[in-house]
């Protein structure tokens, strides 16, 4: 067995933890969808796509669109 510097560890005594599939799945899922509206809220929340009534999300928007180099004006 290999002995290792005080407080140090050996890349044998290192163990990763393992997520199963079945358990970040949904967080994942979660995740994506949180990822797909804000993309949706930033890049075509504006006249006929746009689901709030107004130019209020637009206008709170407006740079972090142009940032991103979706179409706006
Ligand atoms: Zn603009």
């Amino acid at each position: 067995m290999a002995q290792s510097v005080a407080g140090t560890l050996t890349p044998q005594q290192i163990s990763i933890p393992t997520i199963p599939l079945q358990e970040i799945l949904p967080w994942a899922v979660f995740g994506g969808l949180l990822l797909l509206l804000a993309i949706y809220f930033v890049g075509a929340e504006q006249g006929a796509t746009s689901l709030i009534h107004g130019r209020t999300v637009h206008e709170f928007l407006h740079d972090g669109r142009h940032l991103l180099g979706f179409p706006c004006h």
